[in-house]
């Protein structure tokens, strides 16, 4: 069974795979359940949403810089993880990055090349380390503050990732086995009898326009294990060009302009939100450092597509490299 919503401002799928049902109340049941996903991924998707008034993270843009703001559970989970691959990356991910993306109009309809001054004057107010979240103990609250006045967060680059964990987690309270959401970089599978050993994940060629269109439109393919979770950021689906320079939504904290040493990371986690926040990580650190972090860390796989010159070229980590089949580079 598959249903499919537009959340997050994306395409969010919701696959169950069980044999046929025999009766009509354990069909009912199964669509109950989607939809209960679907209700669990909407309510987060409106604490996450930069472009709500009424959103949590609204809610801290306005007031966290301030005074220490009360956050939800979920909110502390998403940060938690997004100050976890800031560190590990060096501030590479760094979701305080917001005052800039506003600069560049990501997201909104007025994109455009900021004047250098006007980035260089925010610079100071993006810094992962102002970001502080405090958890109380004995009144069982966490809270956040922001140290600089001016901050703002933007969870773009791992809300989807947890957005997807919730959804499975309800399917799988609700006892079902076999499973996929995707949003649409991000894909998180569980794996049955049924199809185990047989989800493969294509990986989308950055730059189709290049090839052979008899080869398709795919890099390649690799084959997904019983319970695991992809993410992609590519500078391919979400950008503009100006004076024949491509300006994507991922920015380099540490320049304040979009990232510019990788076409795409892939990567491979245990969670959808480990591998959300890793693959924009990734993205920014390039194909040296990036894959060097991502050989760093057990139980992670990652495929880089990077350019050098005009050719196109990739790296994937050890055990990925087996298992990766590529068809057009
Ligand atoms: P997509 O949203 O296209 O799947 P990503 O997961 O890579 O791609 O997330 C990109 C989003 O992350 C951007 O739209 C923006 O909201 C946010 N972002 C951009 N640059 C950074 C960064 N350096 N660190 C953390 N988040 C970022
Ligand atoms: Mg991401």
């Amino acid at each position: 069974m598959q249903e499919s919503r537009i959340l997050m401002d994306t395409l969010v799928s919701i696959n169950v795979y069980a044999a046929k049902p025999t009766d009509e109340s354990r069909f009912t049941g199964l669509r109950r359940t989607i939809e209960a996903a679907f209700a669990e991924m909407s309510r987060l998707d409106s604490l996450f949403s930069s472009y709500r008034a009424d959103s949590e993270v609204a809610k801290l843009n306005r007031e966290a810089a301030i005074a220490g703001v009360t956050i939800s559970n979920d909110m502390d989970s998403v940060l938690q993880t997004a100050q976890w691959a800031a560190q590990i990356s060096g501030g590479a991910f760094d979701v305080t990055v917001a005052p800039i993306l506003r600069l560049w109009g990501f997201g909104t309809d007025s994109l455009g090349v900021p004047a250098p001054e006007k980035i260089a004057a925010r610079m100071a107010r993006v810094n992962y380390e102002n970001l502080v979240i405090a958890h109380d103990m004995v009144n069982q609250k966490n809270s956040v503050t922001f140290r600089q006045p001016g901050m703002a967060i933007d969870l773009g680059g791992v809300a989807k990732g947890y957005v997807v964990d919730r959804g499975l987690a309800v399917l799988r309270r609700a006892g079902i086995r076999d499973a996929m959401i995707t949003a649409g970089g991000d894909l998180r599978a569980i794996a049955s009898p049924l199809t185990v050993g047989r989800r493969y994940i294509w990986i989308q060629h950055p730059r189709p326009a290049n090839l052979d269109s008899t080869a398709g439109s795919f890099f390649g393919r690799f084959k997904l294990e019983d319970d695991a979770a992809v993410s992609t950021s590519g500078d391919y689906e979400r950008f503009f060009i100006n004076d024949n320079k491509r300006y994507h939504h991922i920015v380099d904290p540490y320049t304040g302009y979009p990232a510019d040493k990788t076409i795409s990371a892939t990567v491979v986690a245990a969670t959808s939100i480990q591998a959300d926040a890793l693959s924009t990580a990734l993205f920014v650190l390039g194909p040296e450092r990036g894959m060097a972090l991502a050989n760093s860390l057990p139980a992670v796989e990652a495929v880089m597509i990077y350019k050098n010159g005009d050719k196109l070229e990739w790296e994937a980590t050890k055990t990925l490299q087996k298992k990766l089949e590529v068809f057009n580079r």
